[in-house]
């Protein structure tokens, strides 16, 4: 059966942008029953972005996507994305996605997650299905853990496999450089080797007693930290040596917070002034690296930028907590810059 929201006059496209994320702080608390990891983390989203264009047709499923390292079928998890709003919607019709890759690939940006919560809103918007944010959310959950998340985005608290997401009142506003090792790092065998040295940690509280601080400014951030970072450079142990330079020359140019993404292998810098962000670029650019300039996306930027891509009014419901407990507005946080 198919739902009645009306869809935009005669749309038959859109052309949306997919934000990555940055994880400003992580801690792997335990392994779960099912065999997944109980997480804490702080998500971030960020100005660089995958292009999406979503176009609607008779019959079938069907993605395109520019980058030789990104499945061009059914594993790619934007057409999966796809598939999964079709069954459970019931919809009969199709929809051809064309995806342009900016955001490095398998470097714990999370681009294949933010590509699927786009294809989601927006088929969900041109099919007429009308399942909003709060809606899509058991599905996002499906596709992977990370992708509820963008569901919401701005500055969020990520709980459970980091599939339970809580936006922060206070929003972290800041620039970024993102260092590209070019080098995916698998996820999968990130936490393996994590397994092998973990050992409960439930009283680990150094998100919570950032998100709980009333510091302001940059020493916020010192507090943080991601615990994935010591077995993904186990993984990948070429990167040692580029990764110690590079936090090097971050804290250097005055980086509030250098650390590694997810599981990596992108590195990030957190500044609280653009001119530092572009000192850091220029000085990592000169040691030889691949450096991307970006600025966080706060939770009100992230659901203009949705309204104004799915020609809603606002974008209904995106991030809203009065859909469902896993929207909800909590906590207070470091702010580290004025911007
Ligand atoms: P994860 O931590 O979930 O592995 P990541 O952020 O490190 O994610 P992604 O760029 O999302 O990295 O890619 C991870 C893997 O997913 C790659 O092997 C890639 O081929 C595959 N993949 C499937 N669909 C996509 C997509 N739309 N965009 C990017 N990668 C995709």
């Amino acid at each position: 059966m198919e739902r009645t929201v009306k869809p935009p006059a005669r749309a038959r496209a859109l052309r949306v942008r997919a934000c990555a994320k940055i994880n400003l702080g992580l801690e792997v608390l335990g392994v779960r029953r099912d065999g997944y990891h109980e997480l804490r983390t702080l998500f971030q989203t960020i100005d660089l972005h995958d292009d999406v264009v979503i176009r609607t047709r008779p019959r079938g499923l069907v993605v395109r996507c520019d980058h030789p390292g990104v499945p061009g079928d059914e594993h790619n998890l934007a057409l999966r994305a796809a598939l999964e709003l079709q069954r459970h919607a019931g919809i009969a019709r199709g929809a051809e996605i064309a995806i342009t890759k900016r955001i490095p690939v398998g470097g714990g940006l999370g681009g294949g997650s933010s590509d699927a919560a786009a294809v989601l809103l927006a088929l969900d918007r041109l099919w007429g299905v009308g399942l909003g944010p709060a809606g899509l959310h058991p599905l996002a959950r499906r596709l992977g853990a990370d992708v509820p998340f963008f569901l919401v985005g701005g500055t969020a608290l990520g709980l459970a496999r980091g599939d339970e997401v809580y936006p922060l009142h206070r929003q972290v506003r800041g620039h970024t450089v993102v260092i590209d090792l070019g080098r995916p790092v698998s996820t999968p065998a990130v936490f393996a080797r994590v397994d092998q040295s973990l050992t409960p940690r439930e009283n680990s509280n150094r998100i919570f007693r950032f998100v709980s601080s009333d510091l302001e400014g940059l020493r916020a951030f010192s507090i943080l930290a991601n615990d994935l970072e010591r077995a993904a450079l186990e993984e990948a142990p070429d990167l040692t040596d580029q990764v110690g330079r590079i936090r090097g020359i971050l804290i250097q140019e005055g980086a509030a917070l250098a650390s590694l993404s997810g599981s990596g292998s992108a590195f990030f810098g957190l500044f609280d002034d653009g001119r530092r962000a572009q000192g850091a670029q220029s000085a990592l650019r000169a040691a030889g690296f691949s450096v991307l300039r970006a600025q966080t996306v706060s939770l009100n930027q992230y659901r203009r930028m949705w309204a104004r891509s799915l020609g809603t009014r606002r974008a209904r419901g995106l991030g809203n907590q009065s859909r469902s407990r896993h929207h909800g507005n909590h906590g207070r946080q470091g702010h580290p810059g004025r911007g």
